[in-house]
């Protein structure tokens, strides 16, 4: 059993340096210089528990689209499932740097779980954000243990991309709204306690409608449909999310009325440095195993590791690799140091979300059959980086946001 202290801005430095320190000289690590000694540690800690608790579960999770509960539990017990909330609310209380390394490195050895951890923390951090005291204690606090899971549904059968289209309609009556209508592709829609779900109040409005709304699986109305077949992630469960005259007090409003499609955008900006830092994760678990496969396969009398072709390979995975891990922490340290990071999140999400699916495909390449089979998980890293490519706006949305901050930024 994995058992460390869970992590806190308190205990960090004296006791996790020595529990990392024991274990850590076997490893090799992927850090910069300008990584703090705190962050380093934090690195280390994920990187060992991933290796220990998540690596060897990952093809099981994969091939029985199983959902990770003890893991899940234990990075509750890490600090891993509130790592921005407040320590007030039950929160980790760390900064968006540290959250981008931790779900690099889980997602470095189960892609499914670091979607798992990305949408519940993108749950969480909506209802920090706009949530008052009392929506914080009903919806953070048993949140934030691994035990209870969120989730957060924006989504519909009719609109992905256009987010500002929401039909699913939110008639009040006295002190009630009835929610009524279909959100579709919600991660972790069949384990979450409660979802962040966005609805309109005033269609007439259309965005400026749209409210958004801390609805319970347990309300009446509120119905899960099937789980989606997918191509990768399997572990994480997506689902659709009936709402049949769904009773939910305004007491449940996040925010203010209207304010819905700003939130969701605003959320949107930090869970793309988290999806960018998932692609990382998988973009460096293709570029090891390739690297290793190449060093021990030999072909005319050599590791292929020797022949040019395969070293350029090599170079460009790391170099892609290493530049979109570079824009996930320029996003990061902008939004911890409250400065704009609309555009540097897109362009580290759009950067490393087709540096995985890049790295992923040379892995296969550089495996050659082996890597077309499941005996090796380089078919696996290709699967699951492509979601990194679609959800929390395509790569097509993200150029959308890039050339628009450009754009922008020019006439002034
Ligand atoms: C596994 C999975 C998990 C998900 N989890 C969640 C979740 O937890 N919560 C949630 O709310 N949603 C979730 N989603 C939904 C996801 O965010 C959407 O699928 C995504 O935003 C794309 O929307 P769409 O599928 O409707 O595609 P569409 O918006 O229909 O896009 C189709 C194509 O048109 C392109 N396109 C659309 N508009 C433009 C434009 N203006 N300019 C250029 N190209 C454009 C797109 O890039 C894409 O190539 C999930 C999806 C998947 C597959």
């Amino acid at each position: 059993m994995f058992s460390i202290p869970r992590l806190s801005k308190k205990i960090w430095p004296e006791t996790l340096f020595n529990w990392v320190y024991l274990r850590e000289q076997r490893k090799t690590i992927v850090s910069l210089s300008s990584l703090s000694e705190t962050h380093q540690m934090l690195q280390r800690t994920c990187r060992d528990f991933a290796e220990g608790e998540l690596k060897p579960i990952a093809t099981k999770t994969d091939q029985e689209h199983l959902f990770p509960k003890k893991q899940i539990k234990q990075m509750g017990e890490l600090g891993l499932m509130a790592v921005c909330i407040p320590e007030e609310v039950g929160g980790t209380g760390l900064d968006c740097m540290s959250y981008a390394l931790a779900a690099e490195e889980i997602s470095r050895c189960c892609a499914a779980t670091g979607t798992i951890m990305a949408v519940h923390n993108i749950y969480l951090n909506a209802i920090n954000n706009f949530g008052n005291k009392k929506q914080k204690e009903e919806f953070i606090r048993p949140f934030t243990s691994g035990e209870n899971i969120g989730s957060f549904s924006l989504s519909e059968p009719g609109l992905g991309s256009d987010a500002g289209s929401v039909t699913t309609k939110a008639i009040k009556k006295d002190s009630l709204y009835y929610l009524s209508g279909t959100k579709s592709w919600t991660t972790n829609g069949l384990e979450s306690k409660a979802a962040v779900v966005f609805a309109s109040t005033e269609p007439s409005k259309k965005h400026k409608g749209i409210s958004a709304f801390l609805v319970k699986k347990s309300f009446p109305g509120f119905v899960v449909g099937k789980r989606e077949n997918k191509l990768g992630i399997r572990g994480s469960s997506t689902c659709n999310f009936i709402f049949e005259d769904c009773p939910v007090h305004e007491e449940n409003v996040l925010g203010e009325l209207g304010k819905g499609f700003n939130y969701a955008m605003m959320i949107l900006d930090s869970g793309r440095i988290g999806i960018a830092a998932q692609a990382c994760g998988i973009a460096q678990a293709s570029l090891e195993l390739a690297v290793d496969y190449a060093k021990k396969r030999s072909a005319f009398g050599a590791p292929i590791s020797k022949m040019q072709s395969i070293q350029n390979k090599i170079a460009d995975m790391a170099l892609r690799l290493e530049s979109a891990r570079l824009l996930t922490w320029r996003a990061a340290s902008l939004k911890d140091m409250d400065k704009p990071y609309t555009k540097e999140a897109a362009m580290a999400k759009l950067a490393a979300s087709e540096t995985a699916t890049f790295n992923a495909h040379q892995c296969i390449q550089i495996l050659g059959g082996m890597g077309y089979v499941t005996d090796m998980p380089a078919e696996r890293y290709y699967r699951d980086a492509r979601i990194t490519e679609i959800y929390e706006g395509t790569s097509e949305i993200q150029r959308v946001v890039i050339a628009a901050n450009i754009l922008r930024e020019y006439e002034l």
